[in-house]
């Protein structure tokens, strides 16, 4: 079987699929989406468990992908979503699996989703206060999502990594308590830059909290040294705390873009291929697939749509526009 590579005109190759198998929530964080949800798309629209297996095996067996990570809207409300780990785990060469999710409904599938052959965990968590984590995901679930994190730990889906959005004047005060109750229970803390990818287009540039910001926070309380470990197309920057062994990564998406480094490519729910978070065009990849194209004509057309990426985000450009795509339907 020919093998072709996911590369753009700028020599960055993907490698790291981001398959997004809803974008339906049971959370509704301010900096994502409005209080009243939003306009799902239809059962028809989105692909089947078989599809998403089916392109996944397309990626992995012919495109090079090497890692899956599997989000939402939240992956944890699809049903089939041990089934299609499961079954992605069974290729010849499985990729590296895991999942971003906001937890709700881990502790009782976390060992099923490990068992089905899923390596990591990522896990959304803003606060560890039940009033800040209702006040800003509009759900009082904040247990629901401790009781995830440990079930995820105990089922070895580890090391398992918290991601944090801060939003002034309503937890950015709480960045150091955050970080040490993660450094107590071994859970590897990283903090995002909030982009403009909600759905309210209510984003701006002094309402975020950026990276110095946060590193500036932590440091009155933690010294922070930077990582020795190369970094390569990880987007997080990484800093030892306190000497060690316990670490904390800064996202910094907007402030220090590491676009230069991407290999990540995102399907959408209703299979459509993005070559970016930020890109306005996609790839209808479910249309050939539903007109009978075969697996050597998808791969194909994958290329052409990765061919294409741009070679930054450009969120500084004055000419910058939001995709019309909000963040919980492409996923994290
Ligand atoms: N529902 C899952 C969850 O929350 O982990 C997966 C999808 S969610 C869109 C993926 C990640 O994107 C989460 O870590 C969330 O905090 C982050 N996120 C959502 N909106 C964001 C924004 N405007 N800027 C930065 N990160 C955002
Ligand atoms: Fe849902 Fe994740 Fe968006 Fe929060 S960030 S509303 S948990 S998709």
């Amino acid at each position: 079987m020919q093998t072709l590579a996911l590369s753009d005109s700028y020599g960055r190759v993907a490698r790291d699929l981001r398959v997004s198998l809803t974008d339906k929530c049971n959370l509704r964080c301010t900096y994502c989406m409005p209080a009243e949800g939003l306009d799902w798309l239809s059962n028809d629209a989105l692909l089947t468990d078989d599809e998403i297996v089916r392109l996944i095996t397309v990626g992995v067996e012919r495109l090079g992908i090497r890692e899956v990570r599997f989000t939402g809207g939240e992956p944890l409300v699809r049903r089939g979503v041990v089934d299609i780990v499961s079954r992605v785990h069974a290729l010849a060469d499985a990729p590296e699996m895991s999942i971003t999710t906001n937890a709700l409904g881990l502790a009782r599938t976390a060992g099923a989703l490990a068992a089905a052959g899923l390596d990591r965990v990522n896990v959304s968590l803003d606060t560890v206060r039940p009033e800040t984590f209702e006040a800003i995901t509009r759900r009082d679930r904040f247990h629901d999502v401790v009781a995830g994190l440990a079930a995820a730990q105990d089922a070895g889906l580890g090391p398992v990594k918290v991601n944090a959005v801060l939003m002034r004047g309503v937890n950015d005060d709480q960045a150091s308590e955050l970080l040490d109750w993660c450094l107590e229970r071994g859970y590897e803390l990283r903090f995002i830059e909030q982009m403009p990818l909600d759905a309210q287009h209510g984003w701006t540039r002094d309402g975020m909290i950026t990276a110095d910001e946060i590193l500036a926070h932590l440091s009155a309380t933690h010294t922070l040294s930077p990582a020795l470990e190369p970094r390569g197309s990880a987007p997080a920057e990484l800093f030892t705390v306190d000497g060690g062994p316990g670490t904390v990564g800064v996202i910094a998406s907007v402030t220090r873009p590491f676009c230069g480094d991407c290999d990540r490519v995102r399907l959408t729910a209703d299979g459509q291929v993005r070559n970016c978070l930020f890109a306005r065009d996609e790839s209808d990849l479910r249309g050939a697939l539903r007109a009978g194209a075969d697996d050597a004509d998808l791969a194909r057309r994958w290329v052409t749509a990765m061919a294409g990426k741009l070679p930054g985000h450009g969120i500084d450009d004055p000419t910058f526009l939001q995709p019309d795509r909000p963040m919980s339907a492409i996923g994290g």
